[in-house]
């Protein structure tokens, strides 16, 4: 599903030359959760924004299903997939169910169409009842699921996520994860979890890459036996 080969990135600052990523080989396959874990500035996000075509590698080379990932296949290769980030990147002056159907209005997909889909992702993340109100009366977690059901709406092959629960507390975080686990278990969809919270990682990821300092260091097949979301009342019974 993606391939990366030999992948290596500079960042040129203070007339300094820095090498973000190196030499940055990954395999990953159909309907994983594959997992990025390595702590802040050790390359994460750059490596999923040459994933996603916002910013080109200095070497190396991208397939995505098949294609090359160039400046002139991009487009249609992108369009395959959503993303979803740490601060939900939603628009404020837009309703939830607008937010929802907006990639549609950018394909030229009908009204009645995208917002007849809009209701129906919305449906799917547990929001059939927020579709009028404004982004900013919502909670984090609602936030967040607003994202999910915008992300989804396209049904992309892949979907990549920056950090998606960084922002989220506990108990919040374990639902958004429930989430995304239902979404690659109904629709088999290829998910690419970036994150520097190892349990989080741990709990979701079939496949584990450890960035550090722009090299991946070990890529780990990690067995999940039970997905298990925490309680609060479990953690409770559990306080001494
Ligand atoms: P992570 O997502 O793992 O926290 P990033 O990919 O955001 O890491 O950043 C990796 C390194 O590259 C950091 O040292 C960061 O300061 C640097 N960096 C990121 N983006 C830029 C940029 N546009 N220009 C210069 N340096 C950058
Ligand atoms: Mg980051």
């Amino acid at each position: 599903m993606i391939e990366l080969n030999g992948i290596t990135k500079y960042f040129i600052t203070n007339k300094e030359k820095v090498l973000v990523l190196d030499d940055i080989n990954l395999m990953i396959e159909k309907k994983d959760i594959f997992g990025l874990v390595g702590p802040t500035g050790s390359g994460k996000s750059t490596l999923l924004r040459i994933l996603t075509g916002f910013m080109s590698p200095d070497s190396g080379s991208i397939v995505i299903q098949d294609k090359q990932l160039t400046p002139t296949t991009k487009y249609a290769i992108v369009r395959e997939t959503s993303m979803i980030f740490q601060h939900f990147n939603l628009l404020s002056n837009l309703t939830v169910l607008e937010n929802v159907a907006l990639p549609l209005k950018l394909r030229k997909v009908s009204k009645l169409e995208r917002l007849q889909k809009a209701k129906e992702v919305l449906g799917f993340v547990g929001l059939e009842n927020f579709s009028n109100e404004f982004i900013r009366t919502l909670s984090g977690g609602q936030k967040q699921r607003v994202a999910i059901a915008r992300a989804i709406i396209t049904q992309p092959q892949i979907i990549f996520c920056d950090e998606p629960t960084s922002a989220l507390d506990e108990k919040t975080t374990f639902e958004i994860l429930s989430l995304l686990k239902k979404i690659n278990e109904e629709f088999h969809t290829t998910i690419i979890l970036v994150s520097h919270d190892i349990s989080v990682i741990k709990s979701m990821c079939n496949k584990i890459a450890i960035l550090e300092n722009g090299r991946i260091e070990n890529i780990i097949t990690n067995k999940i036996s039970e997905f298990k979301p925490i309680s609060y009342l479990e953690a409770f019974n559990h306080a001494e």
